[in-house]
């Protein structure tokens, strides 16, 4: 612990001086953190986003050859090489309808960029009264406060900023209720505001930070079936799931459905610096015409080169079945957790694996015993889990999935 962090600065949803003092790093490597008290294994991905761990050879070599070159540039009027390359590869391993590419400096921001496209979208098309968007409640999208306004009411802190936030549609979510009874929900909120409605956004498969939860794929075909009936564009929110980490490279590909706008991040550097993207077709970047927004580090170069870096070391390996072996320790070591009383569900996809309580967890004191097991886990709420990079060993996961037994039972 460091006493001026811990009385100066201010960490993820927290307050200064933080209720928990945040543990000093020195360094990372492979799947381990090297903390000033001793090694752990990082089950946590740095959020969804290390899918390759730390320190990787390959990724340092493209950061520091594009340092040599230019660490950034602005990219009003001026372009590069990384962001081309960049582009192409993401337009090239998404759905064939999306074409373009606009750069964002994180998740939020590809967030509120999908949500201008859209308004800009409907407002050009004269029709500026779709204006409101539609949610799945539990959701997250990020903290800024257009992403903000479609996060999960509850989690999503709206109660702070009544008055302050616009006004969306929430419907069920299909995790919470059946798939059919939130499909009637969502159907119910279309019928009665689609001329008001400019896009519905949501995270395929899985929600993440609010709430880990995961649904019917198929809810996605559906609900972008009922979009398209009324006249809505549909947006998905890729930044946790993209990239490997449910066991498609995107979550979409479970079922096959065309988003109009995605949005990428987290993984996208392979967790190595911060950039996301908002991708779109040809239709709308031409009906939204100038998109009113450019943020000063857009499209950074060196985010760029590990961008491309982490997809070809991505694409150039079998992760599907690094994914394939993670998800079956995960269900060996983690089902039977079901069966204890303290536990409310399991939830397993991919390399992500959820156990749920029926009590807030006590963090301070569950992360300590994580901590001199070896391991790094972040529980939130009722939350325990781990979403561990791509190349951790079995012997490694086999520690952290011990360590979650451990507190469960505890
Ligand atoms: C993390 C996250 C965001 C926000 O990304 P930041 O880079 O933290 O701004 C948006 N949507 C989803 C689904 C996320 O998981």
């Amino acid at each position: 612990m460091d006493t001026f962090d811990q009385n100066h600065i201010w960490h993820p949803y927290a307050k200064v001086p933080n209720a928990v003092p945040a543990h000093l790093v020195k360094s990372a490597d492979g799947v381990y953190l090297n903390l000033e008290s001793g090694r752990v294994i990082d089950g946590m991905s740095s959020w969804w986003s290390a899918i390759h761990g730390y320190n990787h050879p390959v990724l340092n070599k493209a950061v520091t050859d594009q340092l040599n070159k230019m660490s950034h540039v602005m990219f009003g009027g001026l372009t590069h090489d990384p962001a081309i390359t960049l582009a192409k590869t993401l337009v090239e391993i998404t759905p064939a309808n999306l074409t373009k590419v606009f750069f964002t400096d994180s998740g939020s921001v590809a967030v509120e960029s999908a949500l201008k496209m859209a308004l800009q979208y409907w407002h050009n098309k004269g029709q500026s009264n779709k204006n409101r968007f539609v949610t799945i409640l539990g959701g997250y999208h990020g903290d800024t406060f257009g992403a903000m306004s479609v996060c999960d009411p509850d989690n999503g802190m709206h109660h702070l900023f009544t008055g302050v936030l616009p006004k969306h549609l929430f419907a069920k979510s299909p995790s919470i209720v059946s798939m059919d009874e939130a499909l009637l929900d969502l159907e119910s909120t279309l019928k009665q505001h689609s001329d008001s409605i400019a896009a519905m956004i949501l995270e395929p498969v899985v929600q993440g930070a609010g709430g880990m939860r995961i649904y019917n794929p198929q809810y996605l075909l559906k609900a972008k079936a009922l979009c398209e009936k009324f006249d809505v564009l549909f947006i998905l929110d890729e930044i946790a799931t993209g990239f490997g980490r449910t066991g498609e490279l995107f979550a979409f590909e479970y079922v096959d459905v065309e988003p109009d706008i995605l949005c990428l991040g987290k993984a996208l550097t392979g967790g190595y610096m911060t950039l996301a993207a908002t991708l779109t077709t040809d239709d709308i970047s031409s009906e939204v015409g100038t998109l009113m927004h450019g943020p000063t580090f857009m499209a950074n170069p060196l985010a760029c080169s590990v961008a491309n870096a982490s997809i070809n070391l991505l694409l150039n390996y079998p992760w599907q079945d690094n994914i394939a072996n993670i998800e079956a320790i995960l269900n060996s070591e983690l089902s039977s957790l079901r069966n204890e009383e303290c536990v409310a569900e399991v939830r397993i996809l991919g390399a992500i694996g959820v156990v749920e309580l029926t009590q807030d967890i006590d963090i301070e004191k569950t992360q300590a015993l994580l901590i001199e097991q070896g391991v790094w886990l972040r529980p939130y709420g009722k939350l325990l889990y781990t979403m561990p990079p791509f190349n951790i060993s079995k012997q490694e996961l086999l520690k952290i999935t011990k360590a979650i037994t451990t507190i469960v039972k505890l």
